[in-house]
């Protein structure tokens, strides 16, 4: 998708002088206004979607991001507030020469409570960076993403991020106890409380979790920490079908119950999209299987439980057909090595061409046979495309990407194959709701599926939604078009 420099209506453009008195707003080192120094922010990781935009501020404080938000609420100016700019569906995308406004500056941690398990930090702060500052405490902050060292704490929290260890610690919102952010027009929400229970009439902190900067701009966050494990065992599993993988994953939550903190998913053929495009990776296992998992167990408690935990799960399990080969990490670089296999097998893709992606999810138990269905469909909707679903098993996530298909033209093909992408997502969309699932499980909305939502949602609950946003952000300058691409309520 192009950008269109025409603002959304109800919107301004934003002249010269604007932009001089928005850049003063930011500081001094605050605004960007050099297209080369723009270019970065504009760009996002899948290569998707090309923005454009005059300006990025980068405040440093929560009082500079209330003045520039007072002032593109008065003058009716867009803002699209970015993060690491890692997003998969283009919330961060300025598609109408919107500003980009950046909390890449503001990135302070500012207090870490290790009793009382909470840490403080402020919203451009990597991911990467909070999990290393609660480390230094002795504590786990387990939100953990292949983008951990770019993405930034408000992106986790605005598009309620997901990742490797929901099964067992839940995703972004359930690590969120309080947050600071500042609404369109400017007032600054202070609630950075560290409190478990807070029942206090409708839970604002909730509605901004997973609002996609389109509510409000995060600034700060207190989130919750945890022990750190004392023991982990992580495991590579060789398995022979699809349905297999359905009952190790059942084996393995009977057996691990609360220390099964991960359970992942691969087929075959992604890996060896890794093992033919990047070097590093080994194959773990002797032989070829269809079908593979990683999983981790973790105790808090340092005593071989965990090995001893794997150890039996995975004799079980061969012993009852279900894991055809497995290897336990024996070091921490072995347990590291096949994390990064997995966090590969989402760069190997781009080698091999065209890739139409869907964030979807399902029960559990239901996952095989969506796979099958699914897998049926798209092959018969495009002969030779390679389905090479993955993902989080566990939380029912499965990341339903297809490869283009093998020869041709490779530039024209690729061409060809993506634009088909609507079509290839109204079939699986179809399939992922037929089974009752989710059309997006942890990407969010952004602009991808803004269409999408309206043609799922009843008319009640798009109209709630319309006016949650309108209740926020009456004159719509907050990341418009995306999550509700089409207001009602503006002034
Ligand atoms: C290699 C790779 C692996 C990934 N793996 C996962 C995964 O396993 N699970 C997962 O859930 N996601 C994953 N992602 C997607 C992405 O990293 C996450 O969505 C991440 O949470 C986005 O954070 P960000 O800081 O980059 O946000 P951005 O991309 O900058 O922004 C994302 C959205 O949040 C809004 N936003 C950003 N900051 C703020 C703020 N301070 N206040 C208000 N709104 C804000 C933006 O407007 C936009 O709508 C992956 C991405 C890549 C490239």
């Amino acid at each position: 998708m192009q950008p269109d420099p025409t603002p959304p209506a109800g919107l301004k453009p934003l002249t010269p002088g604007l932009a001089a008195k928005f850049a003063s707003l930011a500081g001094p080192h605050g605004a960007l206004d050099e297209p080369s120094d723009i270019a970065p922010y504009t760009q996002e990781p899948r290569d998707l979607y090309h923005g454009a935009s005059p300006l990025v501020l980068r405040p440093a404080t929560v009082e500079q991001v209330s003045a520039i938000l007072h002032l593109a609420h008065e003058e009716r100016i867009a803002i699209v507030p970015q993060g690491g700019n890692t997003g998969l569906v283009g919330g961060q995308v300025p598609f109408g020469g919107e500003i980009i406004l950046s909390l890449s500056r503001m990135n302070r941690i500012r207090d870490v409570d290790a009793a009382g398990n909470t840490l403080t930090v402020e919203a451009g702060a990597t991911l990467a960076a909070v999990q290393y500052a609660a480390a230094d405490a002795g504590r786990l902050f387990p939100l953990s993403l292949g983008s951990e060292g770019s993405c930034q704490i408000g992106g986790n929290i605005a598009s309620n991020a997901g990742g490797m260890h929901v099964l067992r610690y839940g995703n972004m919102r359930d690590l969120v106890l309080g947050l600071e952010a500042v609404l369109p027009g400017g007032a600054v929400i202070h609630g950075l409380k560290a409190l478990r229970k807070d029942n206090t009439g409708y839970d604002l902190k909730s509605l901004l979790v997973g609002s996609e900067g389109t509510l409000a701009v995060i600034t700060a966050a207190t989130l919750k920490l945890f022990p750190r494990p004392a023991d982990v065992a992580t495991a590579f599993v060789g398995l022979p079908s699809l349905d297999a993988a359905g009952a190790f994953f059942s084996q393995a939550s009977e057996g691990a119950g609360p220390l099964l903190t991960a359970f992942e998913l691969m087929p075959r053929a992604i890996l060896d999209f890794a093992f033919r495009h990047i070097p590093r990776h080994r194959d773990p296992l002797a032989a070829r299987y269809p079908w593979y998992a990683v999983i981790e167990i973790s105790s808090p408690v340092g005593d071989g439980v965990a090995e001893r935990a794997a150890l039996s799960i995975l004799e079980a399990a061969m012993e009852a057909g279900t894991v055809a080969d497995a290897a336990i990490a024996a070091s921490d670089a072995q347990a590291r090595a096949f994390w990064c296999l997995r966090e590969g097998i989402v760069e190997a893709q781009k080698y091999e061409g065209g890739s139409i992606k869907h964030d979807v999810s399902v029960p559990v138990a239901l996952i095989p046979r969506f796979i099958a269905e699914a897998t049926a469909a798209v092959e018969a909707l495009v002969p030779g495309a390679r389905p090479v679903p993955f993902g989080h098993f566990g939380d029912g996530n499965i990341h339903f990407n297809v490869s283009q298909p093998v020869g041709g033209d490779a530039a024209a093909d690729k061409a060809a194959f993506l634009a088909r992408w609507d079509e290839m997502q109204a079939l699986v969309h179809g399939i992922v709701l037929k089974y009752g699932g989710s059309i997006s499980a942890e990407h969010g909305i952004g602009r991808m599926k803004a269409d999408a939502l309206a043609a799922i949602k009843s008319p009640a609950e798009m109209a709630l939604l319309r006016g949650i946003k309108a209740a926020f952000d009456p004159r719509g300058v907050l990341n418009p078009g995306k999550v509700v691409a089409k207001l009602t309520a503006l002034d």
